[in-house]
């Protein structure tokens, strides 16, 4: 096991359809930890960052005019073994294989429009977060935050 960070966003699509609460609410019940969030809309150089590694696919161009149209709510979430958790509560890629129970396989019909991201291994997670939030403002809830305060609140 390890503890892990991960970056996770509520796509276009996803925001327009009032998913936000839906997806911070499996997340947490998973027992991750919510580091920092922010509803955006970003422009093109960081949509074009954020998916570097499709940059040569013929479905980059229209990757990044979706990604841009409209405000995103990017997260970042820590917890054990985050990454690839998220990758399974997610589900694949194109929503028609993407199992039932899984975020897109309960919300998404289309993989160009899918809902939401999440990194796939640990180097992309920490260039994502850095992409969107800059330095974390949270190290950690437990940081600011002991569960011990948060239960007399
Ligand atoms: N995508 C697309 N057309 C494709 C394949 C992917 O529009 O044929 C989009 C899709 O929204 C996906 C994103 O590109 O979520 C990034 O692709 P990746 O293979 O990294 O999938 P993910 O990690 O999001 O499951």
């Amino acid at each position: 096991m390890s503890l892990q960070r991960t970056f996770i966003m509520v796509k276009p699509d996803g925001v327009k359809r009032g998913l936000i609460g839906e997806i911070i609410k499996r997340f947490e019940q998973k027992g991750f930890t919510l580091l920092n969030a922010e509803l955006m809309t970003i422009d093109r150089s960081k949509a074009e960052y954020h998916y570097m590694e499709h940059q040569e696919k013929p479905f980059f161009g229209e990757l990044v005019d979706f990604i841009t149209s409209g405000p995103v709510f990017a997260m970042a979430w820590e917890g054990e073994n985050v990454i690839e958790v998220s990758r399974l509560m997610i589900g694949k890629t194109d929503p028609s294989e993407a199992m039932p129970g899984t975020i897109r396989g309960d919300f998404a019909a289309a993989k160009e429009e899918n809902v939401i991201h999440g990194s796939d291994s640990l180097l992309s997670a920490e260039r994502e977060i850095e992409n969107f939030f800059g330095l974390l403002k949270r190290r950690s809830l437990e940081d600011d935050f002991p569960f011990e305060d948060r239960k007399s609140v």
